[in-house]
């Protein structure tokens, strides 16, 4: 005896679009208040792409690079453990 095999959880949509709004920008596609911020690793015969969030205007970069590319303490916890 078999049971019809009913499959109640078939998905019917797909939501793909769970990432927030990140979309990479190559350096053609920047705007004058795009984030500069490279996103990939430089590879030949690979375009470069870029975060393209928007910027504040002043900064090349989004609020969240700005805080990565001008992070006050970084250097000095690298640069104060050399003994030689
Ligand atoms: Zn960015």
């Amino acid at each position: 005896m078999e049971t019809a095999n009913a499959r109640p959880n078939l998905k019917k949509e797909e939501h793909a679009a769970a990432e927030p709004a990140l979309k990479f920008l190559t350096l053609l596609e920047l705007g004058p208040s795009s984030c500069r911020w490279p996103v990939n690793s430089p590879a030949p015969r690979s375009l470069y792409l870029f975060c393209g969030s928007p910027t504040d205007g002043q900064k090349p970069y989004c609020k969240l690079h700005c805080e990565i590319a001008y992070r006050p303490n970084v250097r000095k916890q690298s640069a104060t453990r050399q003994e030689t």
